[in-house]
């Protein structure tokens, strides 16, 4: 059980408080093209400024690699925010992110005040977890808060490296909902718990399946995952998309799910089509029906999303990470759709993996009706693995 300190544990009235959020945004022109992370961090930012502190936010955007490029400053991130906040988020320009100007601007605070620090990697060191931009940055504050949960499974001076020179670091509350569901729900599940598992590759889902396979009640995997089981269970796939090297792995997995007393449920039938494409002429592979050459299954087909409903309706905890088929074309959606909605329809904790599932979601207008949508995609996937997040063991104990 994971239990860290909070924004609610401390006082930081009179205090600088330098809180790590996730500002890595799209943008375009300038323009912010998704501004969902910036309303994400509010209500820590809230909590802090009606608490009295001294608010010092940073966080990197994109991969300029240790240069100030012009194009992935944060100060549209600053002008936004100051509208979202309605008060002024003063932005602290500065190359080396902690600088003569960032360095005065935090000087000149007074309590509730609001400033924005450059993007951090625009200093090489950020991404190394060096001491010196580790402690440049401990120098502004007296508190350190965390609320960055994308970047939690690297170790680097904005979220890790600083913790070491300041007394007390904390969580956020973004940070302390993923550490509630993706954490603590998933080691101490209401049970049944179900997980479904899809997306693209077995190989990149391995330690997902591994850890899982011990927590779960039943494990569903759909998307391109499944083929790589058909195809080891001795079915044709056609042209889906198979790991072939993976396929004794799959067979491995079915075994130990078996020996678990885990339910593995793979799709029972599926939608396959004569092209990797919206237009292409479609149909549907039957249970142990192959798949002809030059056809690809796409998405899993009706029954199987009968079936997989039917897994989630009974459950009362659910996890989700991938999706079913090619939900980005509107004819391999129809999996993605059931299972989403078979979630919004539930009454279990529903906690849904960043990434892909996570879009999908909230393409299909059902984002409101989740317990939790993770805010990482590879931060999430390392917890559903069971490892140690750094961004997270760095926060002080309760
Ligand atoms: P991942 O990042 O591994 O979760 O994979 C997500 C991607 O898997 C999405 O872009 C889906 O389009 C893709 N995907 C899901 N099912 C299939 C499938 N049956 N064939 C090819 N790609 C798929």
């Amino acid at each position: 059980m994971l239990n860290k300190k909070s924004v609610d544990d401390i006082n930081v009235k009179g205090q600088r408080v330098l809180v790590r959020c996730d500002f890595n945004v799209p943008l375009q022109e300038g323009n912010i093209t998704d501004e969902n992370r910036l309303v994400a961090a509010l209500p820590t930012i809230q909590k802090l400024i009606a608490d009295g502190g001294k608010v010092i936010l940073c966080s990197h955007l994109g991969k300029p690699k240790g240069e100030a490029i012009p194009t992935l400053s944060l100060e549209p991130v600053a002008v936004r925010l100051s509208e979202l906040l309605n008060r002024e988020v003063k932005f602290a320009a500065d190359a080396e992110v902690v600088g003569t100007n960032a360095k005065a601007a935090v000087a000149a605070m007074h309590d509730g005040d609001v400033i924005l620090l450059e993007n951090t990697r625009y200093r090489a060191e950020e991404t190394k977890n060096g001491d010196a931009f580790s402690k440049d940055l401990a120098s502004l504050c007296d508190v350190f808060v965390n609320d960055a949960f994308g970047t939690a499974h690297r170790a680097h001076c904005s979220n890790v490296g600083v913790t070491q020179f300041v007394d007390t670091a904390v969580v956020g509350y973004l940070m302390q909902k993923e550490i509630d569901f993706l954490g603590n729900a998933v080691e101490n599940p209401a049970r049944p718990f179900v997980a479904i598992l899809g997306g693209a590759k077995v190989s990149s889902k391995i330690p997902v399946i591994e850890n899982l396979l011990d927590k779960v009640d039943t494990l569903i995997i759909g998307g391109a995952m499944s083929f790589t089981f058909m195809q080891a269970q001795g079915l044709k796939v056609g042209n889906s998309l198979v790991e072939a090297d993976y396929c004794q792995y799959a067979l491995d997995m079915v075994e130990k799910a078996k020996t678990k007393g885990v339910d593995l449920l793979l799709p029972v039938d599926s939608v396959i089509a004569d092209a990797f494409s919206n237009d292409a002429n479609l149909g549907i592979a039957g249970e142990n029906e192959d798949i002809p050459d030059g056809w690809f299954g796409l998405d899993i087909g009706p029954k199987s999303a009968e079936l997989f409903v039917a897994a989630v309706k009974s459950a009362k905890t659910v996890v989700w990470n991938g999706p079913m088929g090619c939900f980005e074309m509107s004819n391999f959606a129809a999996g993605t759709k059931a299972v989403a909605e078979a979630l919004a329809d539930s009454d279990a904790v529903t906690i849904i993996g960043g990434g892909d599932s996570a879009a999908a979601v909230n393409q299909m207008g059902f984002g409101d009706k989740m317990t939790h949508i993770s805010t990482g995609g590879g931060a999430s996937l390392e917890f559903l693995e069971g490892k140690e997040l750094p961004g997270v063991a760095a926060a002080n104990d309760k």
